[in-house]
């Protein structure tokens, strides 16, 4: 049973107040909030169990390194990875992604060679590829997606042409709520001997998340979004595309061997890790998706779609509000703007004086803001903790804001 009471007393944040009214957190989209058991492991890894990781003999330098470790294994799990050495730590998403860019496709790629987007990509997985274009002639294919902000999976692989040489598309819009069939794209992609990267950091926190069923080359995620500490992350790399990459970084752990002369490389995913790491933000990114999996994922979607048909119904009901994207599948994430000719920035202030924290502005998807016609939305993101009677708080909080400008 899914116990939201329990669940919300999990997460200490959630019993304050902001601007005298009680927390509604719904930036969840930006970064999602924290569980006890994560700020008790990272506080524990700081005060009891900390030493840097690999290089040590003594205890604690072995008890960081295995607990660090463990989290690979934890992620390998989380995506159902066949091997925990397909487990790449990044700092996020925007990490795992520029990996990509500068240690698979920059050395690989010529001029003229096409790597096809969606519109709807946060910037992340757009700005290194424009490194590409910009450095060595690499041309950014678009593809669009239609009026309810679905993307034909269709339109994604006919894009694919004899010099495509990667597709990399999200699989949750940040800002729609979108759900992409990235499967579908896979296998088409697979046909046409593509590979494809899928940009997982709003999906992973949503869904049960299957790479092998997929079918993907790259899968990245972000800890900060999957209730875990800023800073951690991963990204999930097919062994075949792993024989085909440099080194990302250089520095310590990513090497062998080192002369005046010469350097030889570790194994991955070690190749891709250079520096110390951020030990304990992985630490608490583990136990962040031991909480996740003990919920299990496919309750926390039940849930969530619960929430996202009864937002659905209460903000259609706004007839001056106009929301982007009605995809049937979407997750629960809502942007928005309101006739009346408020500000998106106006109306999150509105919102914060009742408690409610949004997101307002372009949510790093400027490309995807140009297709709908409109310079800023507000973004209402739901997380495993909402309940309906903050969508309730939601509505008649902008119904408060429609009357001040109307
Ligand atoms: N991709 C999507 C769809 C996102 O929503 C975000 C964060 O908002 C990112 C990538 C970037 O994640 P991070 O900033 O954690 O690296």
């Amino acid at each position: 049973m899914y116990d939201l009471a329990k669940i919300r007393a999990d997460f200490p944040i959630l019993s304050r107040q902001v601007n005298g009214k009680p927390l509604v957190y719904l930036d969840n989209g930006a970064s999602a909030q924290k569980p006890q058991v994560v700020i008790d492991a990272v506080t524990r890894g700081y005060a009891e169990e900390y030493a840097n990781v690999h290089r040590g003999l003594h205890y604690l330098s072995n008890l960081a390194t295995e607990k660090y470790e463990s989290t690979r294994g934890t992620i390998a799990r989380f995506l159902n990875a066949a091997s925990e050495e397909e487990i790449v730590f990044t700092t996020g998403t925007t990490e795992g992604i520029n990996l990509v860019s500068y240690a698979w496709a920059a050395p690989r790629l010529q001029p003229g060679d096409e790597i096809v987007l969606s519109v709807m990509e946060h910037h992340a997985n757009i700005v290194p590829w424009h490194f590409l274009r910009e450095r060595q002639g690499v041309v950014l294919k678009w593809v669009e997606v239609d009026g309810n902000g679905d993307l034909d999976p269709q339109a994604v692989i006919d894009a694919i042409g004899p010099r495509t040489k990667l597709v990399a598309v999200t699989q949750m819009s940040n800002v729609l709520g979108t759900v992409v069939d990235v499967a579908a794209i896979c296998r088409g992609a697979r046909e046409k001997g593509v590979p494809v990267l899928v940009d997982g950091s709003q999906s992973s926190v949503h869904m049960p998340v299957d790479v092998q069923a997929i079918g993907c080359d790259f899968y990245a995620i972000t800890g900060h979004k999957l209730y875990g500490p800023s800073g951690s992350g991963a990204i999930w790399i097919s062994r075949e595309r792993q024989a085909e990459m440099r080194p990302f970084l250089g520095g310590g752990d990513m090497i062998r061997e080192v002369t005046r002369d010469t350097v030889t490389w570790n194994d991955p995913p070690m190749k891709f890790e250079a520096g110390t790491p951020g030990i304990v933000q992985q630490i608490g990114l583990g136990v962040a998706l031991d909480y996740l999996m003990g919920l299990g994922m496919a309750n926390i979607a039940a849930h969530e779609r619960s929430l996202r048909d009864y937002a659905r119904d209460r903000l259609q009901g706004l007839n001056w509000l106009n929301v982007q994207g009605n995809s049937a599948g979407k997750g629960a994430i809502f942007s928005f703007t309101m006739q009346g000719a408020a500000h998106a920035h106006d109306i999150s202030t509105i919102l914060d004086k009742r408690g409610i924290a949004v997101r307002a502005g372009t949510h790093c998807a400027m490309p995807l803001m140009t297709h709908l016609g409109i310079t800023a939305s507000c973004r209402a993101s739901f997380g495993l903790y909402n309940t309906v009677e903050e969508v309730d708080v939601l509505v008649s909080a902008l119904e408060l804001a429609h009357e001040l400008f109307a």
